[in-house]
């Protein structure tokens, strides 16, 4: 029907005659002249009816915003006056001659550039005409491109794109499962797939070698911000290669890929230590653009009398620590740090103690702080100097178990960073390694990552020593959002047995469970590994946007539904006997 975009008309254009399609953008009545702002997904040009076509500008006098059209006409310079250099069209217009409506529309529920203005639950519910938005049509055909440069690379790295099945067992990734109840066979369920896992690694078992997926992964969580109950991962994995090797070529990806789509040089990725991480940044994933660092002082509050402090420090799962913030003196107000206790409050911390350095010289008066009085001197003297302390600096600490201590100050860290705009550089990449096996829980031992993963050390010391064991996974870390993990997986059936249970899982359950892969790893399983990155995210981190949901066509809201088709539905009773499902009665209120 068109001949060119609309936002693709430029001078070049000029004296042609072109057929536009689009939608209008806003129309202008200007004294007998009518312009009309045509949209599509190129961009906008503005076209001009006089009443020298007298059809046609009647017509171009009954469209409103968000009708569609199909107009013909002359491409033209505009004077000097009117050029307009803020529209990538803006030096050209198009003298309308024909105008052909071919679909009316009712009053949008919110003009396109009013959107910020309406909730976000009235653009889901009408997403398709936020989707028309210029900030939608970028992130998602920025999400396009992005795709078709990783299935290039990958492609170019050998690897083979393979498909998964959807309906499948669960795969313990550490979330609820979907569940599919299954017509054919009464009481039983499938799971959605939290990830390929598994498969990918019976795809090695099979021999391919180097795969890898856009797939599609299910979680029933509960959402955070950053958070759907379905997105996509680049699914990655690959046999006979070593966790460096996986951890070059991944690193090249995303390095090509920021080049290649923004001019942006992530440089080599440094690699950090779990320990490390934790220790210093207070999070496995260290957002490195704020030059904050947490230092331990556990060893110098042991011996004071002051139980907050003390009561942490001598014991073995507790963690004190201090984080400087220079200048931090001038910087936060009294009404600053009562906001930070109340942030670090859900995080579990039961207060904020700090010190402000006035005068580091003086430590009997140039250090202002409620608790400074139950610290002696010398002990004032070894903070300051553990903290490198100067004039002016502000100190807050965190003394309680070694998790809330770790969270609230690694929160407190990003939070400050972003506040007070700490920001050393735009891209801070890399990879955190060495992560622990296991978590400690409640009643025993969870994975860190999932039970697949390799340890770094041997059978035995491994179960000898299980909540110290290393294991061989890695994570890519962008500003502190992780993009991606995986790890060398485990490829032998006794380690992998040894592995469950350690995690307590026994084996009846073993066989009920992963029987096949067990199986698998009987004949002949390569050593192999892998990885997989959040796509939503790492298309979120690129384009700069403030949720995973301006990244996603049609996302769920953050009660995991769609508001748009009313999703998850009611079902019809014979389609529930059908499943062999009978609903509970809803309690009477
Ligand atoms: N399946 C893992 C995940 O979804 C990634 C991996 O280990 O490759 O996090």
């Amino acid at each position: 029907m068109r001949s060119i975009y609309c936002g693709a008309v430029t001078s070049a254009n000029i004296d042609q005659e072109i057929t536009l399609c689009g939608w209008v953008d806003r129309r202008r009545d200007h004294g007998g002249v009518i312009f009309l702002d045509l949209r599509d997904r190129d961009g906008i040009v503005q076209v001009v009816f006089d009443p020298d076509s007298a059809e046609d500008f009647a017509r171009a006098d009954k469209v409103r915003s968000e009708y569609v059209l199909k107009v013909v006409g002359k491409v033209r310079a505009r004077s000097a006056a009117t050029v307009n250099p803020n529209m990538a069209t803006g030096e050209v217009e198009v003298y309308g001659t024909t105008l052909e409506i071919l679909n009316n529309a009712e009053t949008p529920p919110f003009q396109l550039d009013g959107h910020i203005h309406v909730g976000e639950d009235v653009r889901l519910h009408y997403r398709y005409i936020d989707l028309r938005r210029q900030e939608m049509q970028h992130n998602l055909r920025f999400r396009s491109k992005v795709t078709t440069f990783i299935r290039n690379f990958m492609d170019d790295e050998g690897f083979i794109d393979i498909e998964t099945p959807i309906l499948t067992r669960a795969t313990p990734e550490g979330a609820r499962d979907y569940l599919v109840p299954s017509r054919t066979h009464d009481g039983k369920f499938f799971a959605l797939p939290q990830s390929p896992q598994l498969f990918k690694q019976l795809l090695m078992v099979s021999g391919f070698d180097r795969y890898y997926q856009i797939a599609k992964c299910f979680r029933d969580e509960d959402l955070r911000a950053d958070r759907q109950p379905e997105f996509t991962q680049i699914d990655i994995e690959t046999s006979f290669l070593n966790e460096d090797d996986i951890m070059s070529i991944t690193e090249r990806m995303i390095r090509h890929l920021f080049n290649d789509m923004m001019s942006v040089d992530l440089g080599d990725f440094p690699r950090m230590p779990y320990s490390e991480a934790i220790a210093k940044y207070g999070s496995d994933k260290p957002d490195l653009r704020i030059p904050l660092v947490l230092e331990d002082i556990k060893d110098l509050m042991a011996e004071v009398d002051f139980k907050v402090f003390s009561g942490p420090a001598n014991d073995p799962k507790g963690r004190v620590t201090a984080l400087k913030v220079p200048g931090g003196n001038d910087l936060l107000s009294r009404k600053q740090i009562d906001d930070y206790t109340k942030y670090v409050s859900i995080y579990g911390a039961k207060g904020l103690a700090y010190i402000k350095v006035n005068d580091k010289s003086d430590l009997e008066n140039g250090l202002q702080s409620p608790i400074v009085k139950f610290l002696p001197n010398d002990v004032r003297a070894a903070i300051l100097e553990r903290v490198a302390a100067n004039n002016g600096d502000l100190i807050f600490f965190g003394a309680d178990s070694h998790k809330v201590v770790t969270e609230a100050l690694g929160a407190l860290r990003c939070k400050l960073g972003a506040d007070l705009n700490l920001f050393t550089c735009e891209w801070a990449p890399l990879w955190v390694v060495d992560f622990p096996m296991f978590e400690e829980i409640e009643g025993g031992l969870t994975p860190l990552h999932h039970p697949f993963t390799a340890p770094s050390c041997r059978p035995e010391e491994l179960l000898a020593n299980p909540a110290e064991a290393l294991s061989r996974a890695y994570d890519m870390v962008l500003n502190g959002t992780e993009l991606g993990g995986g790890s060398i997986r485990i490829h032998d059936q006794n380690m992998q047995q040894a592995v469950f249970n350690i995690l307590g899982i026994n084996e009846e359950e073993q066989r009920e469970k992963f029987g096949f892969l067990l199986d698998a790893l009987k004949y002949g399983a390569p050593p192999h590994g892998g990885l997989a990155f959040g796509l939503d995210r790492l298309i979120m981190l690129m384009t700069n946007s403030h949720s995973i949901r301006d990244v996603i066509a049609f996302p769920k809201t953050q009660t995991a539904a769609c508001v748009m088709t009313d999703a998850p539905g009611a079902v019809g009773s014979s389609q529930l006997r059908e499943l062999h499902i009978r609903l509970r009665e809803k309690p009477q209120a």
